[in-house]
This record gives structure tokens, C-alpha cells and sequence, in this order.
């Protein structure tokens, strides 16, 4: 019999359901049905693929109280943070790629030199992978499973997908939804198990993984991708820093900052893990916050804003990173205080990067706090981390919060905002350092589920061109002489002089220029701007 996987409510812990864990060989059969299903979608042009998959808006939109349960059941998130952190995203991706999939994907003439290649066109076409697999994390299952699987598909690719264990309910709500629309059998595809099942999708030999979750995991994903080889995008942990300088709207930012260190518990990879603020108005801000959090509500009631912790697992690390920091000397608004599987979330200030709440990604309801003195600093600081995913900067003069963030070792930032930037569907999403490559969202993240073939068509008539054997003394002159002609320095007429006799073995290509030239011509007058 197969082993099981048994998913308990955070809410209550009821268990939700028991699954049996997907063996070796089933995915082996499912690698094979997805083949079949990614052959047949890749040849549906990307209009009909955008009209299929666009029907899954109405359907989210329609179901949209009921997709909310199962997340809350899951994740032990409270219902407001189910509905924007998870399905937002989700229709603005969708409403960005029915928009522009095709422009995005469209094939591209590109106009070639009228010299080095006279009578050749150029071209490049985007091809899907073939079969993506994604593998995804437990604190936002719903948008972090359907964000790269949409735009796996939206591309053309078949996909396997694998929740983490303690979501599984929400994969196989994602099939039901899909199960609702006219696409190829197998299409979409889940696996159910623990890391060695997600090992056992990769050995299956999909041709693109997407992974999101903890950076030891990724290193494990990436060596294991290689022996097959298969590329791979990492979406891995973070440890964010929000920079606070004192022009800016201190009540603003300390709300953000609740929000950004405390929504979904902390456990977000573009959590406020560590909060700068300027000497000034340290000591005026740090009050602010103490005030903020003990507002704060905890629970599921009609006004909760944190809901319970999805992975007690995770408690562990916040208690280790609250205990150590006490122990170095921060101070804290409250101790740590655990109700069942709800956290009451605790700033800590005078904190300093010798704590681990510093260091490491705590992935929980602790926001450090500590002091800077300069726009240098607060950067040198920021970048002091071996994670660079998002980072948030607040200041009046969005000049100087701008140009901060531009120093910032980081794939995403965001000025007087936070969190937010990841929802905006155009922008490209990723990570640097320990916190992954590659990029998804916006034209880019659609591009990077496929493979560019590119092209080079000769028209010309000629048996041998002037590149080909047989080379010779005379033929270096020539060569040389060309290279001359284009690259040189001086005008057009001074290189034509000077090179006039190794150019008149270009002569032969003069007929069948003609054409070329009023193509190329053309191209570069409706060429897009965006290649
Ligand atoms: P995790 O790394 O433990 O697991 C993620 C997924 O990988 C799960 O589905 C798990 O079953 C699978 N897995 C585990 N070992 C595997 C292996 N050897 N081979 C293949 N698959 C394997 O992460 P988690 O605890 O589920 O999620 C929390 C982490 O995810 C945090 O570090 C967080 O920062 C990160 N995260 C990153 C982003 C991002 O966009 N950068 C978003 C959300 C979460």
C-alpha cells in the first residue's frame, strides 16, 4: 500500500484529509501524459491559449469565498489576507497575460547588416520549454502554486506541480478550477509528497523546474537538477530591510511596518525581517511601534489581523532568534507568547547584526529594530546580508529614497510602500545572493518558460561567399580592408577611398542587394521597441 500524507488544520487541527503519496512511477506516467499534453497546447497559437486560460478568472471570481476557506483551512491565514495575498496576485497575472501574452510572445523579424549578411533575414521565435515542473512552498500555496504554472502555460508548456506537504488541499483545489476548462488532458498535473517525492519529479526529467522555498532546499533542487541537466529558477528566502529616514511620514511607515513584519504571521518571503531607521527619530519611532503592535489583533475573530501559524516547525526558529537576541541585549515590547498555534507578534529594538534575528531569515512575528546615522550607512547596513530579495525605503524626498534603493543589493525594491511591489503583474520578480535567480512576473518571467530559437535565412545566389575557403593572403587584405570599412574611424567616404580595391570583392553581391536593402529597411521601420 502506498505511504500516506495526512493534512491538519492550523485552525482547529482537524485533519483535512489523508493522501497517498504519488510513487516513482506514477510519475513516470504522468511525465508521459504531460509530454502528450504540452505537444498538442504548444501548437495551439497563443490567442487560443489566452482565450482557454482566461476563463479561470470568472471561475476564481465566481468561487472566490469558497478557494478563500480551503486557503484559511490550510494556512491558518485570516480571510482579508487570503483574498489580497493570495487571489489578487493571482487575477492580476492572470488580466496582465491575457493582455499582453501575445505581443510578449510574438516572433520577431530582426533587420540584419546590409553588408555582413546582405541577402539574409533574421528572425527568433519562442519556444515553450516542454514540461515545467513546480515546486512550491506552504505560506502561500494558492498564489506561489498558480503564479509560475500560469505562466507556464500561458507560454505553452505542459506542468507537474507539487504543493508542500502541508498544502496539498489547495493543489488539488488548483486541478478542480483547471478541471472546469477545455484544455489538453494532463496538462496540469499534481504530485503529492514530501522533498523525496519532489527529488523523484525532478529525476522524471521535466525541462524547466521552478522552485520557491528555503534556500538549503534550493541548493538540494539545483545539485540535483544538474546531474540530468535541467534548468532551473530559484524563488528562494529573504530578509528583508525597510529603511526609515527621518522627512518621512513616520505614522505611514509605522503602519507599513506592522504590516510588512506581521501580515500572514511573518511568514512571507518579503517580510520586513529587519527595520533601519534614521537616529533623528529612532527613539519617537521605536515608541510608534510599541504603540502599533499591542493593537494588534491575533485570532480569526470579525477584526483579526494575524491569523495561526501554518508550521508549528517554524515557532521553534522565532523562539531561537527571540532568545538569542534578549540574550545580546535587545529589548522587546512584550515576550514571546504562544496560544495554541497564535503568536503574539513582538518588535525588538537595539538590536544589533551580531543577533540572528539579524542574520537569518526568521520567517516569523519578531520585527528587530535598529539605529542608522547616514544615507551610506542605512545602505551599507541593508546590504549586510547574505539574502537580497525585496527591500522597502521611506523618505519625503523620493529623489534621495529612490537613489538609496538603487544601491540596494536586492531582485526587488519598493519606496514608501511594502510588500506591494511583488502584486504589480508587469514587474519582474526575483531574487539575488542567497535568495535566488531567474525572474517571473511581467514580459520577462513569461519569456524565461521558454526557449528563443533564433534563425538566419540566406537568399543569395552566389556559389561561395566572400568568408568561405579559400583563404589567402589577398583574401586577409580584403578582409581586413572590410573590417576597415565598417569599424574604422573617419567618414563614410574616407573608409569607402581607403578600402576601395579589398571592397571590390563584395561586388558580386551588389545584384542581389537590392531586395534586401528595401527589407531590411522595412524591418527597422516597424521593428518593436521592446527587443
Ligand atoms: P521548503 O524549502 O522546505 O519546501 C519547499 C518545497 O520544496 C516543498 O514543496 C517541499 O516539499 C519541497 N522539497 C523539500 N525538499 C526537497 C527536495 N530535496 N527536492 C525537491 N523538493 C523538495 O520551504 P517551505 O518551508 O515550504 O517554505 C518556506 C521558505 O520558502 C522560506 O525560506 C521562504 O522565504 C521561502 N519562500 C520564498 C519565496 C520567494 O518568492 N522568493 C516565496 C515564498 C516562500
Amino acid at each position: 500500500m502506498a505511504e500516506t500524507i495526512q493534512v491538519i488544520s492550523p485552525l482547529d487541527e482537524r485533519v483535512l484529509k489523508t493522501y497517498p503519496i504519488t510513487e516513482r512511477e506514477e510519475i513516470t506516467q504522468k511525465m508521459a501524459t504531460a509530454r502528450l499534453a504540452a505537444s498538442i497546447w504548444s501548437g495551439y497559437s497563443v490567442e487560443k491559449r489566452v482565450g482557454l486560460l482566461s476563463q479561470l478568472k470568472a471561475i476564481i471570481l465566481s468561487d472566490c469565498d469558497a478557494i478563500t476557506e480551503v486557503i484559511m483551512s490550510v494556512t491558518g491565514k485570516v480571510k482579508t489576507e487570503v483574498l489580497l495575498g493570495e487571489i489578487y496576485p493571482v487575477l492580476e497575472l492572470l488580466r496582465y497575460y491575457e493582455k499582453n501574452a501575445a505581443r510578449i510572445l510574438a516572433p520577431c523579424r530582426l533587420a540584419t547588416s546590409p553588408l555582413a549578411f546582405p541577402t539574409a533575414s533574421a528572425q527568433f521565435e519562442r519556444r515553450p520549454f516542454g514540461v515545467v515542473a513546480i515546486i512550491s512552498p506552504w505560506n502561500f500555496p494558492f498564489q506561489l502554486t498558480l503564479s509560475p504554472l500560469l505562466t507556464a502555460i500561458f507560454s505553452g508548456n505542459a506542468t507537474i506541480f507539487k504543493t508542500s506537504e502541508f498544502s496539498i488541499p489547495v493543489g488539488e483545489l488548483i486541478l478542480q478550477l483547471f478541471n472546469r476548462i477545455p484544455l489538453p488532458e494532463g496538462l496540469v498535473q499534481q504530485v503529492i509528497g514530501l522533498g523525496e517525492t519532489g527529488g523523484q519529479l525532478i529525476d522524471g526529467r521535466p525541462d524547466l523546474v521552478f522552485f520557491t522555498g528555503g534556500v538549503i532546499t534550493g541548493r538540494a533542487i539545483m545539485a540535483n537538477a544538474a546531474q540530468h541537466p535541467i534548468p532551473v529558477i530559484l524563488e528562494l528566502g529573504g530578509k528583508d530591510a525597510m529603511l526609515v529616514f527621518d522627512d518621512a511620514n513616520l505614522e505611514r511607515a509605522c503602519n507599513a511596518a506592522m504590516y510588512g513584519a506581521f501580515s500572514s504571521s511573518g511568514q512571507v518571503c518579503v517580510a520586513t525581517e529587519r527595520l533601519y531607521v534614521q537616529e533623528t527619530c529612532y527613539p519617537k519611532f521605536v515608541k510608534m511601534l510599541q504603540d502599533a503592535v499591542n493593537k494588534l489583533i491575533v485570532g480569526h475573530g470579525p477584526e483579526g489581523d494575524l491569523g495561526a501559524l501554518t508550521s508549528l516547525d517554524q515557532y521553534t526558529i522565532v523562539e531561537a532568534h527571540y532568545h538569542d537576541a534578549i540574550a545580546k541585549g535587545a529589548k522587546a515590547s512584550s515576550s514571546l507568547q504562544l496560544n495554541g498555534r497564535y503568536l503574539k507578534p513582538v518588535v525588538l529594538w537595539d538590536v544589533t547584526h551580531d543577533m540572528r534575528v539579524m542574520r537569518e531569515e526568521t520567517f516569523g512575528a519578531l520585527l528587530p529594530v535598529m539605529v542608522f546615522n547616514s544615507e551610506e550607512e542605512a545602505f551599507r547596513l541593508a546590504n549586510d546580508s547574505e539574502f537580497g530579495l525585496n527591500a522597502s525605503v521611506w523618505s519625503a524626498d523620493i529623489e534621495k529614497a529612490e537613489r538609496v534603493a538603487r544601491q540596494l543589493q536586492v531582485g526587488n525594491w519598493a519606496v514608501n510602500d511594502v510588500i506591494k511591489n511583488i502584486g504589480h503583474a508587469a514587474l519582474p520578480f526575483g531574487g539575488v545572493k542567497n535568495s535566488g535567480f531567474g525572474r517571473y512576473h511581467g514580459a520577462e518571467g513569461l519569456r524565461n518558460f521558454t526557449c528563443t530559437v533564433s534563425g538566419l535565412t540566406s537568399r543569395s545566389q552566389l556559389n561561395e561567399e566572400p568568408n568561405w575557403f579559400p583563404y589567402s593572403d589577398q583574401r586577409y587584405k580584403e578582409m581586413h580592408g572590410f573590417i576597415d570599412f565598417i569599424f574604422g574611424d573617419g567618414t563614410l567616404w574616407q573608409r569607402t577611398t581607403r578600402n576601395w580595391l579589398e571592397l571590390q570583392v563584395f561586388r558580386g553581391y551588389a545584384q542581389s542587394n537590392a531586395r534586401q536593402h528595401w527589407e531590411n529597411f522595412m524591418i527597422k521601420l516597424f521593428r518593436r521597441r521592446d527587443y
